[in-house]
């Protein structure tokens, strides 16, 4: 008999309920991808790419042009130079980025902070190389960070941070107070942080996002994990990268060359050109936003509170006003009955924390989120 690594991990709730909302012919609000098809000029790129031969492996860290371009571009938006030869590589999403930044610094018996709810692929990838998590939980409706608990927390057995903004599944920001509370924390110490900035362009309120780059106490200290899947649309591509400084990018890329070596040729490429027009990641925000505001105020006047969402394409509502069922039980019968399907957020918690609460997606075409308000004002 095989002894199972992960004994108690089922399967991906995004699996699971895109399966669910599928076999149930249900407008599919659970999992986070985009309802409408990416830009044609850059599925244009790809295909002159492909044309043009460049369908052979990429060099191990991904190719150069590609990381120029993102050595330039978090140099302008951040502030920070990263060396495109030492300092970045391109993954395949920013899953198998985090995946890998773990396994190259997580021993067995290291301690890793996460804050719950927590997204789901960072748990497994901590166990899977003997890490213990150690549970924290975002505090209050805005779900924010209690830093007076974290500094509590850490032990000499600390290894990691895990940080994640915009924050997937509440839509929440980590704010520059924030930033600096973590930068007094780790000062002095060995603790590595890992920052999942996959949504780092779709912030709302004019309000900014705040990279670990822009902290050189947290940025000598980081990895940091983008996806070009939420920035084009193109989650299926499963293209994304990791920066950190030269120590740590060495032991990632160690491990990175086992685990896939490297990445989809012609869609570097593209993505290296593509990236040059830097209006089609700085409009980001404003896009997501429209689309938040149109899904919010069409459910403005029925049961579910709206807890605010800062940033993501996520928002999360409250439906204890509706019923008592717990969240997973309610987001399957919104699923079965009311052909709505939506994520259940105390998957998110170790211990299932049910706050009745769920994430809805709202990266679909206006027509999608409308038919799926209607059905919300229902119930
Ligand atoms: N981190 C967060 C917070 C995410 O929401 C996602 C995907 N939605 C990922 C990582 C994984 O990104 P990718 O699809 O590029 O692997
Ligand atoms: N990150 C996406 C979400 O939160 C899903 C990614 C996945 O399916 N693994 O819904």
């Amino acid at each position: 008999m095989i002894k199972s690594k992960l004994p108690n991990t089922p399967t991906s709730i995004f699996a699971v309920m895109s399966q669910l909302a599928s076999e149930q012919n249900a407008i599919n609000l659970s999992q986070g991808f985009p309802g409408f098809n990416c830009d044609r000029e850059l599925i244009s790129l790809v295909d002159r790419n492909m044309a043009m031969g460049k369908n052979q492996y990429a060099p191990m860290p991904g190719i150069i042009e590609l990381r120029e371009i993102i050595s330039q571009k978090t140099q302008e938006l951040y502030g920070k130079y990263y060396n495109p030869d030492t300092e970045i590589t391109i993954t395949s999403g920013a899953t198998q980025a985090l995946y890998t930044a773990i396994t190259s610094v997580i021993n067995e018996g290291d301690e890793v902070i996460v804050f719950e709810p927590v997204y789901d692929s960072y748990i497994p990838a901590i166990k899977l190389n003997g890490g213990t998590p150690i549970y924290l939980q975002l505090k209050g409706d805005n779900y924010k960070i209690d830093w007076k608990e974290v500094e509590k927390s850490i032990t000499p057995r600390t290894k990691m941070i895990v940080i994640n903004s915009p924050h997937n599944p509440t839509g929440s920001l980590l704010s520059e107070a924030d930033l600096k509370h973590l930068e007094k924390i780790v000062k002095g110490s060995n603790i590595i942080i890992l920052s999942d900035e996959v949504y780092e362009h779709i912030v709302f309120d004019n309000e900014t996002h705040e990279s670990v780059v822009k902290y050189p106490a947290l940025a000598e200290r980081s990895f940091v994990v983008s996806s070009f899947g939420k920035t084009f649309h193109t989650t299926g591509w499963k293209m994304g990268y990791c920066i950190a400084p030269q120590e740590l990018m060495t032991e990632f890329r160690k491990v990175h060359q086992f685990i896939v070596y490297a990445v989809n040729t012609p869609i570097q490429y593209a993505l290296a050109e593509y990236l040059q027009h830097k209006d089609k990641y700085l409009q980001l925000g404003k896009f997501y936003q429209e689309k938040r505001d149109f899904f919010v105020n069409q459910i403005r006047d029925s049961r579910f509170k709206i807890i605010k969402s800062e940033g993501t394409y996520f928002q999360l509502l409250d439906y204890s006003d509706i019923s008592d069922m717990n969240d997973v039980k309610f987001s399957r019968k919104l699923t079965i009955e009311n052909k709505i399907a939506s994520i259940p957020v105390s998957v998110f918690y170790h211990d299932a924390i049910d706050k009745k609460v769920l994430r809805f997606c709202f990266a679909k075409d206006n027509d999608v989120l409308e038919q799926a308000a209607s059905k919300l004002r229902a119930l």
